[in-house]
């Protein structure tokens, strides 16, 4: 079933009511909704789901369905089930997401201080990666720090833009991610523009502005094989534990 993805237009959404259409051993289905489901490299969701009678539904990951559009929101085992029909108040981990969307959207930053073809990545709420093919002798850990700052201080505002499936094809060059593609449906491709630094598909959630990012730091950079030159940064003010 098809769900409503309110947080591709507007990913500040911390709640919304929605209705529930169905119920199974995969997961919760609703008409619409505020959580991101895993994918592109980023985390899916946590939060809960408060029924009319106030009962609270622990979400404990969100995942897509089997059909495009379509989203499961997994509880934990013991909690209790919704009706179907019935609406409920949803609510995200706001500050674990918003940490998902800074860091995401610092890694749109650095894949232009890295310039080199992007073989993996992942975005979770205290640190993010990608992974390059491209030589170790050319990743100074201290450069890209300092490169990726200084494009995130420029607080350009992002943007969302649509093209049709045919001009992506046209522009290949706008694909850096070999591990992960772009996210197309309904003959349309949604691509992330930070204007003067960055534009590639992706259909993760991103900050308004780069200067929410604040600055980064880089962890490590490691060799996972040949093509997989992995770089791991965190965000100065929100360092993993
Ligand atoms: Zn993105």
């Amino acid at each position: 079933m098809t769900t409503e993805l309110l947080f591709r237009a507007d990913p500040y959404l911390r709640t919304a009511d929605a209705r529930v259409v169905a119920v199974h051993e995969h997961g919760i289905e609703l008409e619409r909704t505020i959580f991101y489901p895993t994918g592109g490299g980023q985390q899916g969701d946590t939060g809960v789901l408060v029924r009319p009678n106030g009962e609270r539904i622990a979400i404990v990951d969100t995942r897509k369905g089997a059909t495009l559009d379509s989203v499961l929101h997994i509880a934990t085992p013991a909690t209790a089930q919704p009706a179907i029909g019935e609406t409920l108040t949803l609510e995200i981990d706001w500050p674990r997401r918003y940490a998902l969307m800074r860091l995401h959207t610092a890694l749109h930053v650095m894949s232009c201080v890295v310039v080199a073809p992007v073989t993996g990545g992942n975005i979770a709420p205290t640190k993010a990666r990608l992974d390059f093919d491209i030589d170790m002798s050319l990743l100074d850990a201290a450069r890209i720090e300092h490169e990726t700052n200084a494009l995130i201080a420029r607080g350009v505002e992002t943007e969302t833009v649509w093209i049709s499936d045919e001009e992506l094809d046209a522009r290949p060059e706008l694909v850096k991610t070999m591990s992960v593609q772009p996210p197309r449906g309904g003959g349309r491709v949604r691509l992330l523009s930070i204007p003067g630094i960055d534009l590639q598909p992706c259909g993760g959630t991103h900050v308004r502005n780069i200067a929410e990012i604040g600055t980064i730091r880089v962890l490590r950079i490691r060799s996972e094989g040949k093509r997989n030159r992995r770089v791991e940064i965190a965000l100065s003010d929100h360092p993993p534990p």
